[in-house]
Formats: structure tokens, C-alpha cells, sequence
């Protein structure tokens, strides 16, 4: 399996991504492979379009507990909190570039875990926002889509330079 970050303007990040009928050897060998890409690149979160793979599936690694380091199969918010909270934000398929995000501060995820069991979980804080960037990403949504005007310009150029780099590699 390609192992390899897509990095933007790479169109595999805009692509919607398609659920996952069957959890089979492929799903949990995908599974495995976005947790050491993830821990190699030093990521809190993965979602499977990151590496190429159209699945709605994502990966999760946060020290802030101990606990939070799990799989997501078809994950789905099912609520937002109107509150807000604004965060700085990065993204591996984004390097070098980070900008204030503000996303409802409280969320409740449901989706199937690597073992098949359902998976309902109401949380805040950095897990909220994490599981929120990594489902953007199965919607073909990057975080600098969500940033204010005055970040966009902030970071424009720097984005300009991705998408230069992207260019010049290829063949
Ligand atoms: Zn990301």
C-alpha cells in the first residue's frame, strides 16, 4: 500500500469520499498502515484520502488522555454545539501552513470501530476539532477552506508555493 501523503493541491483531497460496505482484511490493513503513517509523520489525525485511499476512514492519536487513539469507520457527527471556539490549525497534507480555525466546540461522532462495533462519542476540546478536520477531509475539505479572509491572504502565498512545487514535479 502507497504509504506516501498527498500533498495539496493533490485533487485525491477533493474527492468525496465513498463508505465502507464490508470491514474486511483490506479495511483493517488500511487501518493499520494510516496508524504508522500517522506516527511517522508525527500527526494527530489521518483520514484514509490522505493517502490516496477513497474510504471513509480515519485515525485518531491524542495523548491528552491516554485513551483517544482509535479507528473510524464511516464516521458521522451527528450534532454541533452552536458554541465556537477558534484553534490553530495544520494538516500533513498541508505542510508548513497554519491558521486559526473556528469549529463548533462540542460535537457527538458515531461511526464503527476497527473491531466492528458501533461507536457514539460526545466530546469537545482538541478531540472535537481533530475528529472534525479528518471528516472534512472525507468530504474533500481541507481546513484552509475554513478559515477567515484575513488568514487566506496571510497564507496565500505560502499555499501558492505548494501548488508551484506540485507543478514543477510533474513529468
Ligand atoms: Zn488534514
Amino acid at each position: 500500500m502507497n504509504t506516501q501523503v498527498r500533498i495539496y493541491p493533490d485533487p485525491v483531497l477533493r474527492r468525496v469520499a465513498d463508505s465502507v460496505e464490508n470491514i474486511d482484511e483490506s479495511i483493517k490493513k488500511l487501518i493499520a498502515t494510516m496508524f504508522e503513517v500517522m506516527k511517522l509523520e508525527g500527526g494527530v489525525g489521518l483520514a484514509a484520502p490522505q493517502i490516496g485511499v477513497n474510504k471513509r476512514v480515519i485515525v485518531i492519536s491524542i495523548d491528552e488522555k491516554g485513551f483517544e487513539r482509535f479507528a473510524l469507520i464511516n464516521p458521522v457527527i451527528d450534532f454541533f454545539s452552536d458554541r465556537k471556539s477558534k484553534m490553530e490549525e495544520g494538516c500533513l497534507s498541508v505542510p508548513g501552513i497554519r491558521a486559526d480555525v473556528k469549529r463548533p466546540s462540542k460535537i457527538v461522532v458515531s461511526g464503527v470501530g476497527r473491531s466492528g462495533r458501533q461507536i457514539s462519542l460526545e466530546t469537545g476540546g482538541l478531540l472535537a476539532r481533530v475528529i472534525q478536520h479528518e471528516v472534512d477531509h472525507l468530504n474533500g475539505v481541507l481546513f484552509i477552506d475554513r478559515i477567515s479572509e484575513k488568514e487566506k491572504k496571510r497564507i496565500f502565498e505560502d499555499l501558492n508555493m505548494l501548488i508551484n512545487r506540485a507543478n514543477s514535479s510533474v513529468r
